[in-house]
């Protein structure tokens, strides 16, 4: 304990200072491509089919990216990238930002629908000293009945469906649903499948996607802040 407190002292705080200041660091984020006017790219490079031709102009849907990097620039691609992490968007059928008299304490329900553990993963370090998400008054909590926002992870498997509206029904309003990940947005490489749902939305209303695969923890940190409504969305 001693020898962490000299530690803590000696290093001083080295936990990011996100959302204040823009996190750099090297490594924070696995970034995405995007597309240019100039960009030429047959989209079957594309193993998920997210490069799409749409009459004559070529898109993105970062809904299905697994960024896998083979449109990248350097990698045999033709795609520049951009190395941000503010992707979370508003789903245009959900609610928009959460309501709450109680904004330094919004709880978090997490459920893993049948994810591989990345995106999990990623969730986790967000209670960790670097990210400590509860400096901004997010915690995750086990109950549904005293959670503000559930967070799902993974395509939705059939054997999770009805755990999965449980929890939702289970929560009290005002609540909101983040689908975290590209198989929770569209069941990613999942789908379709015999096993599996093809989005979160199919099974609960989603109020917000935070696309990536696995988004890393400041994508997903972003999305809590504008879902709490502590932090006005940067793009739409
Ligand atoms: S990174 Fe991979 S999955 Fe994403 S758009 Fe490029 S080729 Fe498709």
């Amino acid at each position: 304990m001693k020898q962490w407190i000299i530690e803590g002292i000696r290093t001083g705080i080295k936990t990011t200072k996100y959302p204040k200041k823009e996190d750099t660091s090297p490594g924070i984020s696995p970034g995405r491509p995007v597309l240019t006017e100039a960009s030429k790219i047959d989209p079957s490079i594309c193993p998920t089919s997210a490069i799409r031709k749409k009459g004559k102009k070529t898109e993105i849907d970062y809904s299905r990216c697994i960024h896998c990097y083979r449109c990248k620039d350097d990698r045999g691609g033709k795609l520049s990238w951009e190395m941000s992490y503010e992707w979370a968007y508003f789903t245009k059928k959900g609610q928009g930002p959460l309501k709450s008299s109680f904004q330094s304490s919004i709880h978090i329900l997490v459920v893993d629908t049948g994810s591989c553990g990345a995106c999990l993963s990623e969730v986790e370090l967000l209670n960790n000293p670097y990210y400590n998400m509860h400096r901004l008054g997010f915690f995750v909590t086990p109950s549904p009945r005293k959670a503000d926002i559930l967070m799902v992870v993974g395509p939705v498997t059939h054997h999770m469906e009805l755990a999965l509206k449980k929890a939702f029904d289970a929560m009290p309003t005002p609540k909101r649903v983040m689908a975290v990940g590209t198989c929770a947005i569209s069941g990613g490489i999942f789908t379709p499948s015999f096993i599996t749902a093809s989005s979160v939305s199919e099974i609960i209303p989603v109020d917000l996607e935070v696309p990536g695969d696995p988004p890393p923890p400041l994508a997903i940190l972003y999305g809590l802040l504008i879902l709490s409504g502590k932090m006005k969305p940067k793009r739409q």
